[in-house]
């Protein structure tokens, strides 16, 4: 804890922690160590965390790196976290990501943006972590924490994992509560850690997911033995490679790094199989409508009355309004207003409803596969690890980078992201890998070979 505290200090300038609690990380340590002394410690006894912004942390400032929570200081604890504690990890602190985790490079953040910690070949520039779990992947991919937790509603986990060469998984809809995680779209939103390994990953994913009451969408299943899982090979699984994500204009390193990825899994003992994923085109768009609409709702509640910030007006509707234009960023603003349009009358049936139902198709997409296959292998994004600017002046060109990611939430499956190789120019690839519902193990199995 005491070199993760002092390597903290020392990498301030990739601006991946926001809050860092190095007295209760030490307080934390010795406990454990008082434990393992004992012979009495939990699955992660002394294992220091570092912990997204986005998870309500009892006495630690939470905000979600958006403006409008001000310094809010939650009086209870995410149950994602409170497992973790309760096997005895220890937080570092809380880690940078996109406002409301609404963006894919960190840089909507009020903090500021992440620096990832890799640089291309020959070229100095300062490149995105990805996002919106920027903080996360970096201070992992940095040597910061030997873990973190991240949140997923369309690649948020998986998409950072591969631009910094680390390891990602969104478990299926409904394994981990999310009580206590800063909601975004609620029906896509899912907690998952981000770690070193596959085998981390999958130490980590089993105790943050739970059965919990004070989330109304949490699954009360069994949590198999995941661990074991990470080195059972995938001999005999049946692989699916969905044609529809060969998309036009796909760089060759991705295309390469997919073949690569198919060679070994064959060369393992898998059976390769050719599937159709026909809706993927419309994945996408129904995604930027879903989740602009949930956030629109969600986020109604910051209205300067409950908590954080606030901007004293003449009447109820200026406060109203006053701390909503200065509280919210520009890509959360955006997100509201395309929220609140498509979930207007008149408008409803056109886009939000529409895109419900082809929710539904991607997932009947799914559900076909998976007769043929056991799961699917995909590449995790489309490029490699940006520089600053190159698209945050566009977004729809920043949403693109969200192509293959989106469709696990729409459809509420399992992904986890796996570095799988380097492109021309040093930077880390990613390869994904996509589960039927409640079949992490899969991911896990497949991850494993693939590492
Ligand atoms: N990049 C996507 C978005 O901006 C996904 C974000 C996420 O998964 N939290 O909405």
């Amino acid at each position: 804890t005491q070199a993760f505290v002092s390597a903290i200090e020392g990498a301030r300038v990739l601006n991946a922690f926001v809050v860092e609690t190095p007295e209760k990380a030490l307080a934390m340590a010795d406990a454990s160590d008082a434990k393992l002394a004992k012979g009495t410690g939990g699955k992660l006894e002394g294992a220091p965390l570092g912990i997204k912004d986005l998870y309500c942390t009892k006495g630690v400032r939470t905000t979600a790196c958006s403006g409008i929570l001000g310094e809010f200081t939650p009086t209870y604890e995410s149950t994602v976290t409170q497992n973790l504690w309760d096997q005895g990890a220890v937080m570092l602190g809380k880690l940078n990501m996109d406002e409301f985790a609404m963006g894919s490079s960190n840089e909507t953040s009020k903090f500021g943006n992440v620096i990832n910690p890799w640089r291309r070949e020959g070229d100095n520039q300062s490149l995105t972590p990805g996002g919106s779990s920027g903080g996360s992947a970096a201070s992992v991919a940095a040597d910061l924490c030997l873990a973190a937790t991240a949140s997923d509603t369309g690649g948020s986990i998986r998409q950072p994992a591969a631009f910094t060469g680390t390891v990602g998984i969104k478990p299926t809809y409904g394994r981990a509560s999310r009580y206590g995680m800063v909601a975004f779209a609620s029906s896509l939103d899912q907690a998952g850690p981000i770690a070193k390994t596959v085998e981390d990953s999958a130490i980590l994913l089993d105790v943050m997911c739970s059965h919990d009451a004070k989330d109304s969408t949490s699954l009360d299943v069994e949590t198999p033995d995941w661990r074991g899982a990470v080195t059972q090979g995938v001999k005999g699984m049946r692989i699916g490679i969905p044609k529809e994500y060969r998309m036009d204009g796909m760089s060759e390193e991705i295309d390469a790094l997919w073949e690569q990825g198919i060679a070994w899994l064959k060369a393992a003992g898998a059976e390769i199989v050719d599937i159709s994923l026909p809706h993927t085109k419309y994945a996408l768009p129904a995604y930027y409508i879903v989740a602009p609409a949930e956030a629109s709702s969600n986020l109604a509640r910051y209205d300067g009355m409950r908590y954080g910030a606030r901007v004293e007006g003449n009447n109820l509707t200026q406060t109203y309004e006053g701390t909503r234009a200065s509280g919210f960023g520009k890509e959360v603003q955006r997100r509201l207003l395309i929220g609140t349009y498509v979930l207007s009358s008149g408008y409803y049936d056109a886009y939000y409803l529409r895109a419900q139902k082809v929710r539904t198709k991607i997932l009947n997409d799914f559900v076909e596969a998976f007769e043929s296959c056991d799961a699917v292998l995909t590449p995790t994004c489309p490029s490699p690890a940006f520089a600053f600017g190159e698209k945050s002046g566009d977004p729809v060109e920043m949403y693109l980078n969200d192509v293959f990611t989106v469709t696990a939430n729409l459809a509420g499956l399992p992904g986890i992201s796996v570095p799988a190789g380097l492109s021309k120019n040093g930077l880390p690839l990613g390869l994904q890998v996509i589960g039927k519902a409640l079949d992490e193990a899969a991911c896990f199995r497949v991850g494993g070979e693939l590492e």
